[in-house]
């Protein structure tokens, strides 16, 4: 069963009295004990359709229609309590800069007891000893000493260590880190995607891991969204992705203009032509219509339907639809 589904999302934001959509009938699954991995260029929707679910929306935003089921319940029909009570406990989520979300006032010790007062009522000796745990959990070593520290005397990954730990004090169903990985360098991003790895397969949690970068993807997840302009253009399991024939001219351009690495050779680095558009200017049809270098004219008018590939792979692409 999956443990959240979105269907038909629509997300938009108001400014200066215009509604800008940003995210556009959004549907996926996330499948129990997966990782799923959601990519696109920057402003294709991904943060705000996890936000939706989180209910973090700023104050322009709204969810104006579709649904989000976890584990088979509306999340937009579920009163405040109960919000409240899944939210930090059986899902939970890292954010790219720790930094920010924490009080620079306070102790470490002070955040991860907060969270473990807050969602298993442990207080006292309790908590002090449970919260020595979340830091050995994410291989923070010394962590009687840690505790008492403050969030400046921590490097960026062992904040992000931290805020794991906090993210996992309870044992979630579902974590959703966005951009986890971002704002490190590149050996202690990997010691924290080795770390998501190893803590996703001890707790059994599904995650939804999001990310520009698809090399994480392939290492990572087993399932990926590709979205565009507020709207997911394919998605599938890992291999359908980054192997099948049939892949979306977009996902095409995205998986070319990765950068190889290899000895004696000189490639020039692919890119996308042109630039992701702005909300404003979204155009009808496909949003990656005037990009595409397979464009044709319905392409500019209508978005297309998904077309299913198997029973995991599905496309929105006119290419592949009933016209082709
Ligand atoms: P990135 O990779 O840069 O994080 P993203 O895919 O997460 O990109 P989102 O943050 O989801 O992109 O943004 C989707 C679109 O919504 C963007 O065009 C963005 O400008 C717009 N947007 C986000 N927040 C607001 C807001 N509060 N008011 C107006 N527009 C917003
Ligand atoms: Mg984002």
């Amino acid at each position: 069963m999956a443990v959240l589904t979105i269907q038909n999302l629509e997300t938009s934001f108001s400014v200066k009295n215009t509604r800008l959509d940003a995210v556009r009938g959004v549907n996926f699954d996330v499948p129990e004990r997966q990782v799923l991995g959601l990519v696109g260029e920057s402003g294709s929707g991904k943060s705000v359709t996890m936000k939706s679910v989180l209910g973090l929306l700023p104050a322009n935003g709204c969810i104006r229609g579709g649904d989000i089921l976890f584990q088979g319940r509306s999340l937009l029909r579920m009163n405040n309590r109960d919000k409240r009570r899944l939210l930090g406990n059986d899902i939970t989520m890292i954010f790219q800069d720790p930094m920010t979300s924490l009080n620079p006032l306070k102790t470490v010790g002070f955040h991860i007891r907060e969270v473990l007062r807050r969602h298993q009522n442990l207080y006292g000796s309790k908590a002090r000893d449970a919260s020595r745990d979340v830091l050995e959990m994410v291989d923070i070593p010394d962590a009687e000493a840690r505790l008492k520290q403050y969030p400046h005397q921590f490097s960026g990954g062992m904040l992000q260590r931290v805020m794991m730990g906090m993210a996992l004090a309870n044992d979630p169903k579902l974590l959703i880190a966005d951009e986890p990985t971002t704002a490190l360098d590149v050996t202690i991003q990997s010691q924290i995607l080795a770390l998501i790895r190893r803590l996703q397969n001890r707790n059994h949690m599904s995650v939804v891991l999001i990310t520009h970068d698809l090399a994480i993807v392939y290492a990572l997840c087993s399932r990926v969204v590709v979205m565009y302009g507020g709207r997911v253009m394919e998605r599938g399991l890992r291999n359908e992705i980054f192997h099948c024939r049939d892949q979306h001219p977009y996902t095409r351009a995205l998986l070319a203009s990765i950068p190889k690495v290899r000895e004696n050779e000189k490639r020039e680095l692919v890119h996308i032509r042109g630039t992701a558009p702005s909300l404003s200017e979204l155009p009808d049809g496909c949003p990656f219509a005037p990009r595409c270098s397979h464009v044709r004219a319905i392409c500019r008018v209508s978005f297309p339907r998904e077309t299913r590939l198997s029973e995991t792979h599905s496309i929105h692409c006119h290419l592949f639809g009933e016209d082709r």
